[in-house]
């Protein structure tokens, strides 16, 4: 991608009420664009990193055996009267239609998949499945807040399974928990898994994933050695306890709880009356889980866990490109050759199949290095005249503080081999 014909571009300024770095940087890097509060537009670079943030996601739900399906926003008023949620989750949108119905407006989707589970559980031979999908959530959030962290509008995976017996459930579980922490390691965010208390949806204890960040809003008592933790809702163990898994020393940390798995039990099959025939011939309840993942959040988190004074600092996984290309023109004749010759390494690249950014416009390197940092693409690559002068390109990793020059004939082996080193 030529940076010239990007739409979204950096802002010098930062915006007046960015309340934390992520919606500061976010929004002057041109990632997203904010509509209203807690309401965000995801310009080409944040949409791209936010695609491949789900993308692992998707693809470590695919490993569990989950089925991929996309479930409708609008929900039937009478599925929520049924789970007594109507009048009882304060951040449910409703609407009225002009044909006097009402609707929810989805901020999770137990209302819809429990009736759905229903029309295809029949017998204990059409369970166990999980089924999931990355849908955008509405929640009437009092204060939305910390950019893309807290949205009344936001991203979301949400998957649920549906089992003959307590014995399976808990297997599914753990293994949706292994696969989480999977998850959020392939985006280069560290959580620690944390007891948590099943807030709106069950009254079984739920594990949270809290990537810790003075960003968060939740305060955890959590282990410094291993992930272990417990949210301060829940607390049976305090600050310089032992922990009962390393026996590591237990600290007081604040988090931001970028997922949440739940043990449902029966709740929504009590609910929705979903039953199954047993082998035995009787009729018995389907044990259900739910687990989410704020992608949108998770994008956030990466940016308050993984930045500097001047940008963010995207790990490989995730960054919208691999290479940021810059080429200084400079104003000496020798300005046709630099243009020639990135024009040349950004075709070669590209068909390479290396994620380029180019920034081909014509500014001060001051300018173009500043936007660089901000927009933290892991590799930036600088073509001069000074540098042809050696047949070189300067190399210049967005974690490293030095930059070195590499002869322009190896560097495409030397940025596959960067690529592929996690
Ligand atoms: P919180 O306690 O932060 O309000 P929650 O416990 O209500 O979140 P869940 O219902 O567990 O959230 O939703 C699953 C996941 O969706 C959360 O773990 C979080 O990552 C994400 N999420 C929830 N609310 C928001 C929001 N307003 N904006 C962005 N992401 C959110
Ligand atoms: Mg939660």
């Amino acid at each position: 991608m030529r940076y010239s014909n990007l739409f979204g571009k950096t802002n010098k300024m930062a915006p007046a009420d960015a309340d934390s770095a992520n919606a500061r940087l976010l929004i002057q890097g041109g990632f997203v664009d904010q509509e209203m509060a807690g309401v965000y537009t995801w310009l080409p670079l944040g949409l791209s990193v936010l695609r491949k943030v789900e993308q692992i996601v998707r693809e470590e739900m695919d490993a569990l055996g989950a089925n991929e399906i996309f479930m409708p926003s609008l929900q039937p008023k009478e599925y929520w009267i049924t789970t007594n949620r109507w009048e009882g989750v304060d951040i449910l949108f409703k609407l009225n239609s002009q044909t006097g119905k009402e609707y929810a407006l989805g901020c999770t989707h137990e209302e819809v998949v429990t009736p759905l589970a229903q029309k295809f559980t029949h017998s204990y031979k059409d369970l166990p499945f999980a089924v999931y999908q990355i849908n955008t959530k509405f929640r009437d959030e009092l204060r939305a807040k910390s950019g893309v962290l807290r949205g009344r509008e936001f991203r979301m995976k949400d998957m649920y399974s549906f089992h003959t017996n307590q014995e399976d459930l808990t297997a599914f579980y753990n293994r949706a928990l292994e696969a989480y922490v999977k998850a959020y390691t392939r985006c280069g965010l560290k959580v620690k898994v944390v007891q948590a208390s099943g807030g709106i949806f069950t009254e079984n204890v739920s594990h949270e994933f809290q990537a810790l960040t003075d960003a968060g809003e939740d305060k955890l008592i959590a282990c410094t050695a291993c992930e272990f933790g417990q949210n301060s809702e829940v607390a049976t163990l305090k600050a310089g306890d032992a922990c009962p898994k390393c026996s590591g020393a237990l600290a007081e940390m604040k988090g931001v709880e970028v997922g949440n798995i739940f043990d449902l039990g029966t709740k929504y099959s009590d609910a929705f009356d979903l039953n199954f025939a047993h082998e035995d011939g009787t009729k018995k309840r389907v044990l259900m889980g739910c687990y989410g993942i704020g992608t949108t959040r998770l994008v956030g988190s990466i940016v308050e866990t993984s930045h500097d004074e001047k940008g963010i600092i995207w790990p490989k996984s995730v960054a919208p490109f691999q290479v940021h290309l810059v080429s200084l023109k400079g104003k000496d004749e020798g300005s046709e050759v630099v243009s020639a010759a990135a024009e040349a390494l950004y075709v070669n690249l590209k068909q390479a199949g290396v994620e380029v950014l180019w920034d081909d416009r014509d500014l001060s390197p001051g300018a173009k290095f500043a936007d660089a940092d901000l927009i933290g693409i892991p590799l930036r690559l600088v073509i001069s005249s000074k540098s042809l002068a050696g047949q070189n390109i300067e190399w210049k990793e967005r974690n490293v503080a030095d930059s070195r020059l590499v002869p322009q004939v190896s560097v495409l082996s030397e940025i596959q081999s960067f690529i592929a080193r996690s």
